[in-house]
């Protein structure tokens, strides 16, 4: 145990320190507060450049005072003080006001240099500082035996505050803990070979030097060292769960000769893309093997997934198991039901109709709305082994759900999905099953690693030949109302010729938020920020009343669809879609993942700027399936030059997925980026940023699997195991530890 890191912060710093930090940060030991690292360092003489502050955030800087003025109140007693503030490189003032600002009035004297702590706002135009809190910064008490100039080089770490406790309070708590706490107790996490070939700090001088430097290169070389070892710890924990989950032993599902899936391929009506055939060939072989295969498929909207899939799902139920998929919205699971029968053609059998002997596979679906008796059905025969393909939303994941002997699961579209749910269905067989995650986003390398870093990965980058390209427009009704009623011209051009149209609203009614829905589609945190307060987003059932009186789109059959239908009137919409007879379906976001209309053409998204990045291409992959090619209109009522146009253009500037999510990432904040959806928990990373450290990271992830080969357990590796489980929050610790 590493004692002095879970020593009780009390112990060090006092009841009354320990007390404040506890209530303000929620830290309660030496190592907690340890590893609360400085978010970055200002360097004492150097006023912040005051444009770059972000809004709405406790922010840290210095400034220099330009004026202080005193006013009285006029409606009660009191005065205010005035103080104006500048980073003398001209990008901007901030104005603070001091109620009864006795203090403020005698120490923030023009020319004076303080550092700031406080909320920027926006208010009337100019920006203010809210409440802010002050240190002056010439009055720094000298340091014993310091040098001026070194101390003016000196940099000053700034670490995360809230609005009741200053970074510079907790530097001065942190100063004494340094003073107090026995670092040479501290054991290493890392290894003392990577410290050495890395050149690593040791342990106790990197945590003085990370959070008291004297100098830049000081904090560099300790945040190098404890980047590094945030890297290892974490890609430690993959690791040994990767080998957990490798050395389970799971049912081997060989390939049978002449089997179902030898059927269904000499029916395909078209050639495997090269890639669909390789990663076939990668899952044919780990099905075939006695432990379970753990495997994320990524692949372009359209790249043809649902065959991949498929195909592996047949070569388990040829060697006698049963596959379930995945979906994340019911109209998505009971599209992949139609779709995946069609596909499979006489190979599909149905509960009812019996079979056409050993050649074909019972299908089934279940979802959470199914008549009762349908769903009884559905339970039984996945309980008995009558279904080999049970196809659901998270209904699958109720405990009244059994199988027969569950082989394989799918999970569709990962990104609505967390571990938690993944790992309740791998709780549904004896043994453990056969794991195939699919996601349509495509995901950095990185990110892949870090979020996924239990997973092997496979990727199809091709789309089937004969996809048409699809062209995005960003329809800018700012600058060009007249553009409004060209819209519906052209969806009527488009039906005219015998296509179809989606048109896709942020919102249901006038009067909600969206399509939120649980399990349907939910925009990201941080997409939707809040400039639409005041403006009207086209809602689906407004749409549909103006469209119906709209002259261009007389005599259309259109249809609104959107998740809180009923689902039978959900699916029969989707049906008569699908069949062609509604030409034009005004919708939410429910036909975001998935849903496969080849003679779809023209998809109008309005106020498209309501959506993040990823939805918008997901919603455009829709159209273009066909062979005929597609168009994009991206609508949005704001000015050119609002930074959410940012995202219209980008989407409208490539169709390349990877690119896209590139861009997304960099338009995000940091902690969006492992998403709760995402990772199945809070990101935990401090010092680690998974698009900028790359090299890092892959490093990190090859000693991790060294370490984890040579020694499965880390009985050799003692300190480093400690920090896994310390490193990981509750949530991610359960999410590891899980399967
Ligand atoms: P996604 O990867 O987005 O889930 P789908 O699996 O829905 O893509 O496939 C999109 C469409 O492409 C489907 O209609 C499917 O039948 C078709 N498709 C898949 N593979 C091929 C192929 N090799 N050649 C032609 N069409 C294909
Ligand atoms: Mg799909």
């Amino acid at each position: 145990m590493n004692v002095e890191l879970e020593l009780g912060l009390e112990r060090r710093i006092g009841k009354r320190s320990a007390a404040v930090i506890e209530k303000h940060l929620g830290i309660t030991t030496v190592g907690g507060l340890l590893n609360y690292y400085p978010r970055r360092y200002l360097n004492r003489g150097e006023l912040t450049p005051i444009s770059e502050l972000p809004f709405d955030e406790d922010v840290t800087l210095i400034a220099r005072v330009v004026s202080n003025s005193k006013r009285q109140m006029r409606a009660r007693k009191g005065f205010i003080i005035d103080v104006v503030i500048t980073d003398d490189a001209g990008t901007g003032t901030l104005k603070i006001s001091f109620f009864n600002g006795h203090r403020a009035k005698n120490e923030l004297q023009p020319g004076r240099r303080a550092m700031f702590s406080g909320k920027v706002t926006r208010y009337a135009g100019s920006l203010g500082l809210t409440n802010p809190d002050y240190q002056l910064l010439d009055e720094d008490p000298d340091v014993p035996g310091m040098d001026p100039e070194k101390l003016a080089a000196m940099p000053i770490p700034i670490y995360p505050a809230t609005a009741h406790l200053t970074s510079w309070s907790i530097q001065k708590v942190m100063t004494a803990l340094l003073e107090t706490a026995d670092l040479d107790a501290l054991r290493d996490p890392l290894p003392a070979a990577i410290a050495a070939r890395e050149k690593f700090l040791p342990l106790p001088k990197a945590y003085r030097l990370i959070h008291a430097p004297e100098t830049a290169a000081d904090w560099r070389k300790a945040r190098d060292r404890f980047r590094y070892q945030e890297a290892l710890v974490l890609q430690s924990a993959l690791a040994r769960r990767r080998a957990q989950l490798a050395s389970e032993e799971a049912t081997a599902r060989r390939p049978v000769p002449e089997g179902l899936l030898a059927a269904f391929d000499r029916q395909l009506p078209f050639t495997l893309t090269a890639g669909q055939s390789a990663v076939g060939k990668t899952l044919a072989a780990e099905l075939s093997q006695d432990g379970p295969m753990n495997r994320l498929l990524q692949g372009e909207v359209g790249s043809g997934k649902t065959i991949v899939a498929l195909r592996a799902m047949l070569q388990v139920v040829d060697a006698g198991g049963q596959a379930a998929l995945l979906a994340p919205t019911e109209v998505l699971a009971a599209q992949h039901f139609d779709s995946i029968r069609r596909t499979l053609g006489p190979l599909a059998r149905d509960g009812l109709l019996g079979g056409l002997g050993e050649h074909s596979v019972q299908v089934s679906l279940l979802t959470g709305s199914m008549p009762t008796a349908a769903r009884k059905q559905s339970l039984l025969d996945a309980a008995s082994g009558a279904a080999g393909i049970v196809i659901g939303t998270h209904a699958l994941l109720s405990d009244n759900v059994t199988f027969f002997d569950l082989g394989l699961i799918v999970v569709d579209e990962q990104h609505r999905f967390g571990v938690e749910q993944r790992d309740a269905l791998r709780a549904k067989a004896s043994k453990p099953p056969h794991l195939l995650v699919m996601t349509a986003t495509p995901i950095p390398r990185t990110v892949a690693m870090t979020v996924f870093g239990d997973l092997e990965t496979s990727v199809l980058d091709e789309l089937p030949a004969g996809r048409a390209p699809i062209t995005t427009h960003v329809v800018g009704l700012a600058e060009n109302p007249a553009w409004a009623a060209r819209i519906w011209s052209r969806s009527r051009e488009e039906i005219e010729a015998g296509h179809q149209v989606y048109v896709v609203c942020p919102k249901i009614g006038a009067d909600d938020d969206g399509d939120f829905t649980p399990g349907e589609a939910e925009p990201e945190p941080g997409e939707l920020e809040g400039d639409g307060a005041a403006r009207e987003l086209a809602s689906v059932t407004a749409v549909v009343e103006h469209l119906k009186e709209e002259p261009a789109l007389a005599g259309v059959a259109l249809a609104p669809l959107h998740g809180r239908q009923d689902p039978v009137l959900k699916s029969e919409t989707m049906a008569s879609f699908t069949a062609n007879e509604t030409k034009l379906l005004v919708s939410t976001t429910v036909i975001e993942v998935g849903v496969d209309v080849h003679n779809a053409t023209l998809m109008v998204i309005l106020d498209a700027d309501r959506f993040g990045i990823s939805q918008l291409h997901q919603l455009r992959g829709r159209v273009g399936r066909g062979g005929l090619p597609g168009t994009c209109l991206l609508v949005t009522t704001l000015e050119p030059g609002h930074p959410s146009r940012r995202r219209l253009d980008a989407v409208a500037a490539t169709t390349d997925g990877f690119e896209l999510s590139q861009e997304d990432l960099k338009l995000r904040r940091e902690g969006d980026i492992l998403g709760a959806s995402q990772s199945g928990g809070r990101s935990t990373l401090k010092l680690l940023r998974v698009l900028e450290h790359e090299d890092i990271i892959a490093r990190a992830r090859l000693d991790a699997q060294k370490i984890v080969a040579a020694d499965p357990a880390l009985t050799g590796y003692a300190a480093l195991a400690e920090a896994i489980d310390e490193y990981l929050n509750p949530e991610k610790e359960a999410f590891l530890e899980r399967g």
